[in-house]
């Protein structure tokens, strides 16, 4: 299976919707559903139910929700922006995202 553009430990950008424009780092990809979940960004409220015979209390908790890889750029700090990566093939035969524009490398330490 071709492994996706983005990946876990990615700073991306968020192309579309309500987040438009935020930067943040991938937690999970899910390739089969073509979904990412970012760290910080498209929360959602969760509604918890009070439990009295548990003496739990109810509330509204934040959380991230998957978003759709389609609406993600990986993101380039040097350019402060959204980049299409480029595969570069180094000498001993590693290959590695980069910038376009600035050639930077846009992996994530391992
Ligand atoms: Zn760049």
């Amino acid at each position: 299976m071709a492994s996706p553009l983005i990946r876990k430990n990615d700073i991306v950008i968020v192309k579309q919707g309500k987040d438009k424009g935020k930067t943040g780092k991938v937690l999970v990809v899910h390739p089969d559903k073509r979904t990412a979940i970012v760290e910080r960004l498209n929360f959602v409220k969760e509604f918890i139910k009070p439990d009295r015979s548990k003496n739990k209390q109810g509330g509204i908790m934040d959380k991230e929700a998957a978003m759709p890889l389609s609406r993600l750029m990986l993101y380039c700090e040097d350019c402060q922006q959204g980049v299409r990566a480029r595969h570069k093939i180094h000498e001993d035969g590693s290959k590695a995202r980069v910038c376009p524009k600035c050639d930077n490398v846009l992996e994530s330490q391992k």
